[in-house]
């Protein structure tokens, strides 16, 4: 068998398309903006930030990024976030990570208003994904995941799924999201046991562990769908955490690296950033009140 390659560039462009659509759509007071925080001096986060304006501009949303010094402190942080959160034009705020280890990320994520939240990392968010609940924002990598597989057309009820990794950015919100779509979920971290022996039985595996090339042909069952959300350098080309030329030979689905889970990542993110735009009380419909039907309001 050769694998079906999952397009995530494709279907991220055929995203971008539909949303710059309804974005045109939108007057110009409610045109979604996105306040995006960036701390120091990291070149990783520089260039997700510069590919996430990029899109945004896209699609018509409006990306603002809000650059800090390394050395700004806890308080003025928190200033920052509560300024955007006030401010009635900004619809999502995002804060790039990593932080600097002087900064308690959870404190800074939670301040972000759980409506504006468009990563989804407020721990209230991940709560109401937790508890099933459908106001949930959920972060855009799990969002991605989860259009990628429903792109197969496969039925995901009742399918093994084990994800590996447990981060609260990509793991964790994972495993939640597929288990809200009726899958059976394993999660597996640094210190599961015969991770292969587990991940054979798995239907479809989702591998989210940052450790290059870690998944082997002999660790996939025939026909198995691969997500590979690992983005890693090897010899100084980027791969997953998949072994894509040997993976693909037994799978039935497998995402490139890159072109798979990222493009989708931010994709989700824009369209996140619609949604949020859509609650605020700016929204023309209905100033927010939720009287105007839009299913937005419906939820
Ligand atoms: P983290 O480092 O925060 O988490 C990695 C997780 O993998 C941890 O739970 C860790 O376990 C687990 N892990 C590490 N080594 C192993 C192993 N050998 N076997 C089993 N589990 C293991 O990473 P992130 O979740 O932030 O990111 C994971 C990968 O996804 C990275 O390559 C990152 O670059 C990429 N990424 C890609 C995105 C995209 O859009 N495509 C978006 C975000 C991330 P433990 O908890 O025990 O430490």
């Amino acid at each position: 068998m050769t694998a079906q390659i999952l397009d995530g560039k494709k279907l991220a462009a055929d995203v971008r398309a539909e949303l710059a659509h309804k974005v045109a759509a939108l007057s110009g007071d409610n045109v979604p903006v996105l306040a995006v925080v960036l701390v120091g001096d990291n070149e990783a986060s520089r260039i997700y930030v510069r590919n996430k304006k990029k899109a945004a501009a896209e699609v018509g949303i409006v990306c603002e990024v809000f650059e800090m010094s390394d050395t700004i402190g806890e308080q003025a942080l928190l200033a920052v976030i509560d300024e955007l959160n006030e401010n009635p034009h900004v619809s999502g705020i995002i804060v790039q990570l990593p932080l600097p280890a002087h900064i308690n990320p959870l404190k800074i994520l939670a301040a972000i208003r759980p409506q504006k939240d468009v990563d989804g990392f407020n721990p209230y968010n991940a709560g109401l994904l937790a508890c099933r609940e459908p106001q949930a924002v959920v972060s855009a990598t799990p969002k991605g995941i989860l259009r990628l597989l429903q792109s197969t057309g496969m039925n995901l009820a009742g399918k093994h799924v084990v994800v590996i990794g447990r981060s609260n950015i990509v793991g964790r919100p994972a495993a939640m999201l597929l288990l809200n779509h009726d899958c059976t979920v394993t999660i597996t971290h640094s210190h599961t046991r015969n991770l292969p022996e587990l991940t054979r039985q798995a239907d479809i595996v989702v591998a989210a562990c940052g450790c290059p090339k870690l998944v082997k042909k002999d660790w996939i069952k025939f026909g198995a769908v691969v997500i590979d959300v690992g983005i890693n350098r090897l010899d100084g080309k980027l791969c997953g955490d998949v072994d894509f030329e040997q993976v693909k030979e037994i799978a039935s689905y497998i995402t490139p690296v890159p072109g798979g889970v990222g493009p989708m990542t931010v994709a989700m993110l824009l369209e996140n950033t619609y949604e949020a735009a859509l609650r605020q009380p700016t929204h023309e419909c209905c100033h927010g009140h939720g009287h105007c039907g839009c299913h937005k309001h419906n939820d």
